[in-house]
């Protein structure tokens, strides 16, 4: 067989830096579209890849053909393809990852593209006959067959009626009157069937920020919408998606948590009906993959998601909506580690439409650009009701007796909400019993034997658990390298979540108490339900992690305490101090919503601390400023651009010596500006059996830090210490320990 003249460049589904060239298999269309599904030979196997062009030169040597095309039609198009190609350059990460990444499960590996479908009922000849029969069946299911005569029913048409009829479906599916069929799914604007929530007549700060968003529609502009949780953001986002939905534009909209979406999904769908799907890891393969399709033939109107729905393929997207922007969690941790602010941000101005950055509390980096005029602030500064801001007081705990954590002042606090029937919220950002575990008879501390961390006691299960490795150690069993002979006599220090609990349940009997952690919170319905019991005020009392710092409206707390302030004074981090400042802001949030005014107490030995006095004296913009004169001095970001390069092995000397020839190399073709420190160790040298260390880049703009990574990536293959570690790239590390 003559190889063809056409050539197509391919990203292949594989950790690989570069693009490969494969020659047209023969026979095929050479008009094929760049973002088409291809499996090509790859090793000894075949993989799947994306067509990234087709050329009919032969200036790249191609000597195997692909094997199979496999779609007609691009899965991607053009804009998810730039969007790719940008984080790849970006993050100095494979394409062809990115790109697979992007496909819900099935079309990764090379299933057709769903259609979008949902179930409908449509009535049969049967139902025809028994609906016109003046004998014909019982009202319930007479309403259900008049109303499947006039049109096919789906969920939304059902809920419309006053009576429960899934029933009544049931039965006349039994009789053979009604049948499921499956219909694609259609376009969104006209989905008004069920009577929708009006909208709030905007206050006049919201008006502002309408305003400001809608300038901007048609064009790239980046709007910070800074105002407090309850100041209405949620209500100005909605207001603008309604104008764009009705000129046929899709939005994406990103939240924080899985918990976010659900809460979220059910105020929209009041206002919009059935036009907002989900995207999010809780879902099914099945269900992504159908928002997937929905999206991607344009017929979902709003796009819920969390971190990874930014990747999500939307034609004619008109508006991005990022809340609580300055939330860690957009900064993926693992493999390609992105930030999705700054990816949608990219995309928005790719696109060049519109992106509305919500938060009570901007990242320090989004202040700067706020100050610089790349982002247009606009300030909430009011409750949207008529609730008012809680006052915070700082309770000095020194030398004070604390019950499981708690200071007799709190619990005193604590004790006068319930009375009046309030609720109360704690916070604590540590599970289990007791962080440290010491045995009263030898001293000895438990320590986790994989990772440089100790171990936590979890009084549930009776164990001790490595909270980085995930190790559990059971009480039943001998404790790792525990020093006494026969049994430990074993002492909790400090506190955790669980502890609390137990204290609360003692001091405050015959109250509602719940923990809400990852230990007690499986899954997303056990989240559910217990926002769902808070909100209905079937609990007195929630301690929680971070879990609960998020923005969800609860009103009827008028108490949160901040057990243990402490902990997060003194951290190495240099964006401890930010993020700290972001929660004591947020879980203030929480206090006092409509009705009761509410109090913020915050537990610490530090009340002279100067965070304080910028946080509770100047509010968040006060400290703003004042953190963001501190990282100019110190040339952090977001003043400076940063990068790390990370290695882990199991023996100690390898991450040190990849990173020493790797840091030498940078130092070598250095561009002036850019500041190569290490290698060190991480702060945390030793985790899951791993011994890690790491380089940091830093450079005042990030071009220098970019060619410096293309340089280091091209340069890593060729080194031959690389063979004995694991590394990775992080591009605007968030963690930088
Ligand atoms: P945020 O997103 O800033 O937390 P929301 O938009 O959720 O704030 O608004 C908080 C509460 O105030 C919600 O219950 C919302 O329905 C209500 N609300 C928002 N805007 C108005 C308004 N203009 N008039 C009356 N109530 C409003
Ligand atoms: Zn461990």
């Amino acid at each position: 067989m003559t190889p063809s003249r056409f050539v197509l460049e391919v990203a292949v589904f594989a950790p690989l830096r570069q693009t490969f060239d494969y020659f047209l298999p023969a026979g095929t269309d050479p008009a094929i579209a760049s973002g088409c599904r291809v499996r090509v030979p790859f090793g000894r196997g075949t993989r799947f890849g994306v067509v990234l062009a087709c050329r009919e030169d032969g200036a790249r040597l191609a000597t195997k053909a692909a094997s199979e095309i496999l779609d007609e039609a691009p899965v991607f198009d053009a804009e998810q393809l730039r969007l790719a190609r940008w984080a790849a350059d970006y993050y100095q990460h494979p394409l062809g990852e990115i790109l697979s990444g992007m496909l819900p499960a099935e079309v990764r590996r090379g299933r057709a593209p769903r259609e979008a479908l949902r179930t409908v009922w449509r009535i049969t000849d049967a139902g025809r006959a028994l609906g016109a029969t003046p004998a014909g069946p019982a009202h319930r299911r007479h309403a259900v067959l008049a109303l499947a005569g006039a049109a096919d029913l789906d969920a939304a048409a059902l809920a419309a009626l006053d009576f429960d009829a899934r029933r009544a479906v049931r039965e006349l599916e039994k009789l053979g009157a009604l049948e499921r069929v499956l219909v694609a799914v259609q376009g969104t604007a006209a989905h008004a069937s069920a009577p929708l929530e009006p909208f709030h007549v905007l206050n006049a700060d919201q008006e502002r920020a309408l305003a400001a968003v809608r300038a901007h529609f048609g064009g790239f502009g980046v709007v910070l919408l800074q105002g407090v949780t309850g100041s209405g953001k949620t209500e100005v986002y909605m207001q603008a998606m309604r104008e764009l939905l009705a000129a046929g534009r899709q939005i994406l909209m990103l939240v924080p948590e899985i918990a976010l979406t659900q809460a979220l999904v059910a105020r929209f769908e009041a206002r919009f009906g059935a036009a907002v799907g989900v995207l999010h890891s809780g879902l099914t393969d099945q269900a992504r993959a159908q928002t997937w399709a929905a999206c991607r033939r344009g017929e979902l109107g709003i796009l819920l998601g969390t971190r990874s729905a930014v990747w999500a393929p939307l034609p004619r997207l008109g508006l991005l909506v990022i809340d609580e922007e300055h939330d860690a969690s957009y900064k993926q941790q693992d493999g390609l580690r992105y930030s999705a602010r700054d990816v949608a941000v990219m995309r928005a101005r790719q696109r060049d439409v519109p992106i509305v950055l919500g938060s009570a509390t901007p990242s320090l980096e989004s202040c700067l650009n706020g100050q610089r005029g790349r982002y247009e602030t606009v300030h909430l500064r009011t409750r949207a009701g008529s609730a008012v801001l809680p006052r915070v007081r700082l309770l000095d705990i020194r030398g004070l007796k604390l019950d499981g954590g708690l200071s007799e002042a709190l619990l005193r606090a604590i004790g006068e909400r319930l009375a009046r029937r309030e609720q109360v919220l704690l916070f604590l950002n540590r599970r289990g019993f007791a962080p440290t575990v010491i045995c009263h008879r030898c001293g000895w501390v438990g320590r986790c034997t994989r990772c440089d961390a100790r171990l936590v006691w979890h009084k549930k299960g009776e164990a001790l658990h490595c909270h980085h490795c995930g190790a559990v150690h059971p009480l039943s069993r001998p404790v790792p390298d525990h020093t006494c002979d026969g049994e430990p006599d074993l002492v909790p220090l400090g506190v955790g979540t669980e502890r609390v609990a137990e204290a609360l349940a003692a001091a405050f009997p015959g109250q509602r108490i719940a923990r809400i952690d990852r230990d007690t919170m499986r899954g997303r319905e056990a989240i559910r339900r217990t926002f769902e019991d808070i909100r209905a005020r079937r609990l007195d009392i929630m301690i929680g992690t971070q879990m609960l710092a998020k923005g969800h409206d609860f009103s009827g707390i008028t108490l949160v305490a901040v057990v243990d302030a402490d902990s997060r004074l003194f951290s190495l981090d240099f964006r401890a101090e930010e993020r700290f400042a972001q929660l004591l802001t947020q879980v203030g949030g929480r206090a006092g919503r409509a009705e009761a005014p509410g109090e913020v107490l915050v537990q610490t030995h530090h009340p002279e601390h100067p965070l304080f006095a910028r946080v509770f004296g100047h509010g968040y913009e006060g400290f703003a400023a004042a953190a963001l004169a501190e990282r100019e001095a110190a040339a952090l970001p977001p003043f400076h651009a940063m990068a790390m390069i990370r290695a882990e092995a199991t023996d100690r000397r390898y991450p040190q010596q990849f990173l020493e020839a790797v840091a030498a190399r940078l130092r070598r073709i250095a561009p002036a500006g850019l500041e190569v420190e290490g290698p060190v160790a991480a702060a945390m040298e030793k985790r899951a059996g791993k011994f890690r260390a790491q380089i940091v880049l830093r450079a005042p703009r990030r071009a220098e830090i970019a060619a410096a990574l293309r340089s280091f990536v091209v340069a890593a293959e060729a080194l031959p210490a690389r063979r004995r570690v694991r590394w990775s790239l992080d591009v605007d590390p968030q963690d930088a320990l």
